[in-house]
């Protein structure tokens, strides 16, 4: 049975895929008849027939394709076969019943995937015949295709495998043997796609400056309507002059009512500690900003920098009259709007602690950094690489400062041959890039054609946490908050972690960066688990990270987010202590036992109790009873500078 959203369903037969594995055998030795479903989303394959659909084999993401077309070869059992090319270079070969229904498989693939993100331009319509291709007689599996694929072909060449040897513009001569349009589809196979949902108008926070082919440019300020959101970080937006192409999703907002996205000033996500902080950092009276309130959702923001008679950030809410809707900070002095509000208080006190000046320069090293690259794109080429300075070494060997593309300052680690279990964790690499919140050091992808393996990551200029903490310790401690919001950054990464159900295995101070502005990215997650070193894996090793493991881990191994929820109370001592480490007179037995026994490590002299307090519930010896991440979140946020002299 065709459910509503089921474009076409056909019994068709496939060939085995055999993923990755190039056979010795030529042609096709292994077919399977399969129902094939095709929906807006996905082409799936089922076991059983038309009238009952068995067990599910398959199914291919239509984001993912990279080629849909017809095959064209003598050598094949049977005709009219045609084949989807997806992810990294996976292909499915599948054979239709008859030409026509071949035709409309092709021809409506086509037009569900003529928006793809990294469609090939050119494709193979032969098959690999074990040593070279029929179609163009390569000797190498990977050699470019050697037919225009239908990405590059003008609508009416579309669908028509004949047709791409005619390439190219219509000349007198040759415009009467233009191929004539498709077929006209039958109406039961012609279902249309959904339309799409109603576009919608954002505004770039950010410049960006495409990577890619097939990227848009966007500049700071301006509006562009997104005509696609279906993926999540990569969206398709059209700019004022109709030029389409994909863009990062974190470098644009919704436009909003309030109309504040591209105002200096505006910064929607930001916590109290990180304004705080920020404003402390720029150390300039009047310096300002306009943020979402963390404690009254729905309502702004304003916090500002006054030096007399001490340093402090007051934050003021901006409310609104109800009778006539106008935005107030002082109830004398009301606006339309809110820009007119700040711009009325840049010129005029106005009730304010001091008139709002200018907002801190360094607010656009809040920026998410850069997104990575086209989402799939996560396999780089050694030759890609530029390798510079060392960076530092740890477990896996070297990192260096390198650049990607010769544009793109990146980290780029060499893994250490034999430290690693490198085929499982190449599997993961995959997932993992798409792993991405702006307190995790996004990890841009691999290299691994080439031994050694490469780990590309985003650059972190200030270096791992614990070192940052030594050195820069004493000019951060002068005032609490920089060191909360340190650690509220950390569990905001965490937070994003957990919520993934993705196990960090490893944090701790080392194991996170510090980029500009005191921003601090999480690192290194889950690579404990390809580390091939008994040292480092067995909790009696000597390379064991026993300080911050829990007591479940401990005893049995046992990793959890709780686990994680642990180390991130050892994290924020580390963070107290400017880096120092934890349990410092003791050895790894008295550490056990201690932990073992439920003895904490005391709260650190310049450790305000609120903070204290927030260890402390890290270190339930049931892991039951520690909170989440999420929890601990808004219990940081909830710290305020009155706290710090408790
Ligand atoms: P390993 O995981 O092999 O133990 P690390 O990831 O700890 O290695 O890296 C070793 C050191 O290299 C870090 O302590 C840090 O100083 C530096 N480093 C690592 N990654 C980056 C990065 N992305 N940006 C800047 N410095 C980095």
């Amino acid at each position: 049975m065709e459910s509503r959203d089921e474009i076409k369903v056909s019994l068709m037969t496939k060939r085995n895929q055999m993923k990755g594995k190039i056979t010795r055998t030529t042609g096709f030795q292994d077919f399977k008849d399969r129902v094939f479903v095709l929906t807006r989303d996905k082409l799936s394959y089922y076991e059983g027939n038309l009238s009952k659909r068995g067990k599910l084999k398959g199914e291919i993401l239509l984001a993912s394709v990279k080629v849909a077309e017809k095959v064209d070869d003598g050598s094949l059992p049977k005709d009219n076969c045609f084949q989807v090319c997806y992810e990294d270079s996976l292909n499915l070969y599948i054979m239709a019943n008859d030409a026509k229904e071949q035709e409309e498989w092709v021809s409506l693939m086509q037009e569900a995937c003529k928006n793809n993100r990294g469609l090939l331009p050119m494709f193979h319509c032969g098959v690999w015949q074990g040593s070279r291709w029929s179609c163009c007689e390569q000797v190498d599996k990977n050699a470019p295709g050697c037919k225009q694929a239908f990405s590059q072909r003008s609508p009416t060449d579309m669908t028509n495998g004949k047709s791409t040897t005619n390439n190219g513009p219509p000349t007198p001569r040759n415009i009467t043997k233009m191929p004539l349009p498709p077929p006209p589809v039958p109406a039961h196979a012609k279902r249309e796609l959904p339309a799409p949902p109603p576009a919608k108008v954002v505004v770039a926070v950010y410049d960006y400056d495409p990577s890619q082919p097939g990227d848009l440019q966007l500049k700071k300020g301006e509006e562009y309507t997104i005509t696609d959101d279906s993926r999540t970080h990569w969206w398709k937006a059209l700019n004022r002059e109709g030029t389409q192409g994909f863009i990062p999703s974190n470098y644009v907002q919704e436009k909003t009512e309030k109309g504040l996205i591209g105002e200096g000033w505006y910064c929607k996500d930001m916590s109290r500690q990180r304004a705080e902080a920020l404003l402390k950092s720029e150390d300039k009276e009047g310096c300002f900003l306009v943020r979402d309130s963390t404690a009254s959702p729905g309502t702004l923001t304003v916090s500002v920098l006054c030096k007399t008679p001490q340093t402090t950030v007051r934050h003021y809410h901006i409310k609104q009259n109800p009778r006539d809707s106008k935005y107030f900070l002082s109830e004398k002095y009301t606006f339309p709007t809110i820009p007119e509000l700040i711009h009325y208080h840049q010129h005029n006190g106005g009730g304010l602690v001091t008139r709002l000046r200018s907002p801190p320069a360094a607010l656009t090293g809040y920026a998410p950094v850069t997104l990575g690259f086209s989402q799939d794109k996560w396999e780089i080429q050694s030759t890609e690489l530029t390798l510079m300075k060392p960076l530092g070494s740890g477990q896996f060997g070297v990192v260096r400062l390198g650049k990607l593309q010769g544009r793109t300052l990146v980290a780029v680690k060499t893994m250490r041959e034999g430290s690693m279990c490198e085929d499982d964790f190449i599997q993961e690499a995959k997932t993992m890039t798409k792993l991405q919140h702006p307190n995790l050091v996004q990890l841009y992808g691999v290299s691994f054609k080439d031994r050694p393996i490469q780990i590309v990551t985003e650059y972190m200029c200030n270096g791992n946490l614990s070192s940052y903490l030594r050195s820069k310790g004493r000019e951060l401690a002068e005032d609490r908050s920089p060191l909360v919001d340190m650690c509220h950054q950390v569990c905001c990464g965490m937070e994003y972690l957990e919520r993934n159900k993705f196990i960090h295995r490893d944090l701790a101070a080392r194991n996170c960066l510090v980029g500009e502005h005191n921003i601090v990215k999480v690192s290194d997650f889950g690579l404990a688990r390809y580390v091939l070193d008994d040292e480092y894996t067995s909790s009696t090793g000597s390379k064991f990270p026993i300080k911050w493991a829990s007591p479940e881990v401990l005893e049995f191994s046992r990793f959890s987010s709780k686990s994680d929820i642990w180390a991130f109370g050892i994290l924020m001592w580390e963070v107290f202590t400017l880096g120092k480490t934890p349990y410092p007179n003791l050895n790894t037995t008295d550490v056990v036992r201690q932990v073992t026994h439920g003895k904490h490590l005391d709260r650190p002299q310049r450790c305000p109790h609120a903070v204290y307090r927030i260890m402390k519930q890290c270190w339930e010896k049931d892991p039951l009873r520690r909170p989440t991440f999420k929890e601990l979140q808004v219990q940081i946020e909830d710290i305020q500078e009155k706290d710090y002299c408790e």
